[in-house]
């Protein structure tokens, strides 16, 4: 039976490097996949899904206008969405419909919530209508888990009021722990420079 899928996490945490291997494991079954991302998103170009691996595929975008239920899926084996903390609640809703009147899988990959902790409209709906919700963890420069992101000004000071939705400049944003997300920053920016880790956690794949 398809379902309506949600993978969230904090940023930086391999979201769109996981979507990818997903798309990659039924293409190699010989099966057609659907990519979409967010149109807000372009800070690797519209319509990219971008890895920090340094993978990139082409996909098509939604807005706030798009309708998932008029698009004819044809033989598409999953759908799979990127960004999706920016789906309105009506596109969940299509996209729960899509998975069990079409039986359409629906992949969806996203944050949680924003810079203040508040949760996106989106991901507060795929929490609420998703039958199959997993975090895809990551950690905090601390090692502790990271649970949500802060953004900083460029001296570094922790911005907690302003739009919801500012896209780009991703070394502003840093993946922490909830413990002390004033003083922790996250070095997911760099993956060339290891992670110091005292962790107290590692993730590991199916935990
Ligand atoms: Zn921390």
């Amino acid at each position: 039976m398809a379902k309506l899928f949600y993978r969230y996490a904090a940023m930086n945490s391999g979201k769109s490097t996981q979507l990818l291997q997903i798309a990659n494991n039924y293409e190699m079954m010989g099966k057609t996949v659907q990519l979409y991302t967010a149109a807000i998103d372009d800070r690797f170009g519209l319509g990219k899904i971008t890895s920090r691996l340094n993978i990139q595929r082409d996909a098509l975008t939604y807005d706030d206008s798009s309708d998932f239920l008029a698009v004819d899926y044809g033989n598409t084996a999953c759908v799979l969405i990127d960004e999706a903390q920016f789906l309105t609640p009506t596109q969940v809703q299509q996209l729960h419909r899509l998975a069990h009147t079409r039986h359409v899988p629906v992949i969806c990959f996203g944050l949680r919530s924003d810079f203040r902790g508040e949760p996106f409209p989106g991901a507060a709906w795929l929490l609420s209508l998703a039958e199959d919700i997993e975090e895809i963890k990551t950690i905090c420069q601390c090692g502790r888990k990271a649970t949500m992101h802060v953004r900083r000004d460029s001296s570094g000071k922790r911005i907690k009021e302003g739009p919801q939705v500012e896209i780009g400049g991703d070394a502003r944003y840093h993946a922490v722990c909830a413990k002390s997300p004033d003083r922790c920053r996250s070095s997911t920016h760099s993956p060339a420079r290891p992670v110091r880790c005292r962790s107290r956690w590692h993730p590991s794949p199916g935990r």
